[in-house]
């Protein structure tokens, strides 16, 4: 309890092979009760209101969070709780939906573009592009049926992607974007129990989604074409994270200081101001208070 939470403990970075299953879908957890987690919550919010708010002043690097997990694993949840508390004008959060047609006229990446992170910002991406290599593998019908690929074998079609999602990646992280991607490791028993809830609790009940149900079925696809997606892009410079996610309140308490010790390890500091500038600046005080 109030241990503290090493990052490390969750990084996949590509050093060694990603096997899903012996990562934890529930781990000891970091809180005493649920005073002491709103706590926690609070005081790291606050820090990184703070970092967010020097990133800005210092203008070089943004922060690119990616959130990708089975359906109730509790993105939306997660991103609200750890993100609500920063100055607005310092993050935004874009969902990634099926593709309209027009993203569907443009290769995979284009329709991120528009909302990678601002310097100075931070972007969080609920879903991305890795659906791409998500539910369109576990339902490849969607390649053969939309997408207008000149690439007819699908193996080729998803070493493709990989390349270009790492590729992508890195050309972010040169250009001063730190890129860290979420991965909310449930259990299939905990999604059975989070959508019979859905069913239960009437004000649940707008969550439930039949669809949601379809995509359980091919919850052994799913493991698999996350664990090869984990594999193919963890990098040391844009690794994954496998965040336990059985436990919602853990899971938040764990991605919260994740992103904070990330801004934390940024070389900022809030721009020096040279004795000339001081100089003039004491000037226009002088001025101001002359005036009648
Ligand atoms: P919530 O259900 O909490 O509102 P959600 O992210 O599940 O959030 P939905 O509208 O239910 O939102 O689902 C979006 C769907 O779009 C998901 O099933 C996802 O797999 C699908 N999707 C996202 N990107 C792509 C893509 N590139 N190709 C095909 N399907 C995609
Ligand atoms: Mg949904």
């Amino acid at each position: 309890m109030n241990k503290d939470i090493n990052p490390g403990d969750y990084r996949v970075d590509g050093s060694g092979p990603f096997v899903i299953a012996d990562h934890p879908t529930r781990v000891e957890s970091f809180y005493k009760d649920k005073s002491d987690y709103k706590k926690q919550m609070k005081d790291s919010r606050k820090e990184m209101n703070e970092l967010q708010e020097m990133m800005y002043a210092h203008d070089r690097y943004s922060i690119l969070c990616i959130f990708q997990a089975m359906d109730a694993a509790g993105k939306d949840g997660t991103i609200r709780k750890v993100m609500s508390g920063i100055n607005p004008h310092g993050v935004s959060v874009h969902s990634f939906k099926r593709p309209t047609e027009e993203e569907i006229d443009h290769e995979f990446l284009w329709r991120s573009q528009d909302h990678l992170p601002r310097r100075g910002h931070i972007s969080i991406f609920n879903r991305s592009y890795y659906e791409e290599v998500l539910v369109v593998k576990v339902h490849p019908e969607i390649v053969r049926n939309y997408q207008r690929l000149p690439e007819e074998n699908l193996e080729e079609v998803w070493k493709g992607r990989y390349a270009s999602i790492r590729d992508h990646e890195a050309h972010l992280v040169r250009n001063g974007t730190r890129v860290l991607k979420f991965f909310l490791n449930l259990g299939k028993d905990e999604q059975r129990d989070r959508f019979v809830a859905r069913i239960d609790e009437q004000e649940k009940n707008w969550k439930f989604n039949e669809g949601d149900l379809k995509e359980r079925g091919f919850w052994g696809d799913y493991q698999t074409a996350y664990e090869e997606a984990i594999n193919e892009t963890a990098t040391l410079n844009a690794p994954w994270y496998v965040i336990p996610a059985n436990d919602k309140k853990n899971t938040r308490i764990i991605v919260s200081n994740i992103i904070r010790k990330e801004m934390e390890s940024l070389d900022i500091e809030y721009p020096q101001v040279s004795d000339e500038r001081r100089a003039e600046l004491l000037e226009y005080r002088a001025g101001l208070l002359k005036e009648v």
